[in-house]
């Protein structure tokens, strides 16, 4: 072995290129390695950690309920489960909940209702029209159901049923649609594909569109909900009654927790359609429960709404500083577009900060995505500018600087 960094990732299968720093602790926005070192993280999980690291809200609700009952199994009612799922319609417009451990497993629930519901009321119809750029998970299905370049050839074969149209484009969705469609799966702001947001135009013609040829309308929400675009769910910006919602990320808080939301009349599933062995366990539920009556509550939202305009007020004035190409997003989901390839540096760059780093996201080689915990302080976003202004100095204008102390590090995309 040589004195150089050495890769502590001997033992775990090759999956991505991580950074050698091993993270030990966190609070709130901020980790610590084991070397000490600070970070603020604007990461944050890919937008999990809704109430930041390590929140006691999460540490209370997991060892109060880790006491008391951890996994009765998913073919019995338990407490939290059923008040999640209650919590859940409440919130929202929808009046029947699934639950289950990621987003990939709550979509893959959701074109599975969608296809027996095409059963019993459609004639069969089982076709689901995706988008180009969406990303609904990595299972085999998610896989062919999202949009992302070169997925359609790294596991062949791969599942069939899936059409794709263009983002914001209605006709292109008219032309995707055949007698077999049931079903159309959007993400009204694309998360992997670089925060490309929904016109709400597009969104309304969509809604009217599905309506029209009944058809169903499921939102991942997976990113966007759970106070991230600064409403308990992107849908209601829009102004639209989905037929189908599904909920990841930010709706357990860091720990493994997603939902599949649908209307009265999909409650079309026969015992034994559909299940999974963690499906409504307590453990994550009653975290659910609390991180749910935290964020969706109208005085946290507001402390959203006005810390996404505190960042994009900051992010616009870095544009101006540094000739960068904008900024976009909707509440603390937001991007800033760099006039070149030079994402990768940058993050690198704001990671090797002193006296401590900035995490930041490159989901693509010209943009950073900002996903702040939820909470974040007004402070901590003022230092965050600062941060990613020096970052940006370093990797886009000072040539001694630029060079990142660990090549093309290339952190996992969710
Ligand atoms: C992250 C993500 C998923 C997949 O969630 P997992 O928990 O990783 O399976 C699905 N849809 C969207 C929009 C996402 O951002």
């Amino acid at each position: 072995m040589n004195t150089t960094v050495q890769d502590p990732g001997q033992a775990l299968l090759t999956i991505t290129q991580r950074p050698p720093a091993v993270f030990v602790e966190g609070q709130g926005s901020w980790l610590v390695d084991e070397s000490g070192r600070r970070y603020l993280d604007l990461v944050q999980g890919w937008a999990v950690n809704s109430l930041g690291h390590s929140p006691a809200l999460v540490a209370q609700a997991l060892a109060a309920q880790a006491q008391r009952l951890v996994n009765p199994g998913p073919a019995f009612y338990n407490r939290p489960m059923l008040d999640l799922a209650a919590r859940l319609v409440e919130a929202s417009c929808f009046s029947r909940v699934f639950l289950a451990s990621s987003g990939a497993e709550a979509n893959e629930g959701a074109v599975k209702l969608a296809r027996r519901w095409g059963q019993k009321m459609r004639g069969g119809a089982h076709e689901i029209v995706g988008f180009d750029g969406g990303f609904h998970g990595r299972t085999l299905a998610m896989m062919a159901a999202s949009g992302k370049p070169g997925w359609g050839t790294l596991y062949p074969p791969m599942p069939t049923g899936f059409a794709k149209a263009r983002f914001n484009d209605l006709r292109s969705v008219e032309a995707a649609l055949t007698p077999a469609s049931v079903a159309v799966m959007i993400e009204l702001v694309q998360g992997e594909a670089g925060i490309n947001i929904a016109d709400p135009g597009f969104v309304r013609e969509l809604r009217a569109l599905t309506h029209e040829r009944g058809l169903l309308l499921i939102v991942d929400e997976v990113q966007t909900g759970i106070g991230r675009c600064g409403a308990a769910f992107a849908h209601e910006l829009y102004d639209i009654k989905p037929d189908v919602m599904t909920l990841g990320k930010g709706l357990g808080g860091g720990v493994p927790l997603a939902a599949l939301l649908c209307t009265e009349r999909l409650n079309c599933f026969e015992p034994g359609d559909q299940g999974g062995t963690y499906c409504g366990n307590p453990l994550m539920a009653a975290v659910g429960l609390a991180v749910v009556n935290e964020v969706c509550r109208e005085d946290f939202l507001a402390q959203v709404r006005a810390r996404a305009q505190q960042l994009s007020t900051g992010l616009q004035a870095l544009v101006q500083a540094h000739g960068l190409v904008g900024e976009r997003g909707v509440g603390l989901l937001r991007a800033l577009e760099l006039p070149s390839a030079r994402a990768e540096a940058v993050v690198a760059a704001a990671r090797g900060l002193q006296p401590h780093g900035l995490l930041l996201n490159a989901p693509r080689p010209t943009l950073l995505r900002l996903m702040p915990a939820l909470n974040i302080g007004e402070d901590e976003v003022a230092l965050a500018l600062q941060l990613l202004d020096r970052a940006l100095h370093a990797a886009l204008h000072d040539a001694t600087e630029s060079s990142p102390a660990h090549p093309q590090p290339r952190l996992l995309p969710c």
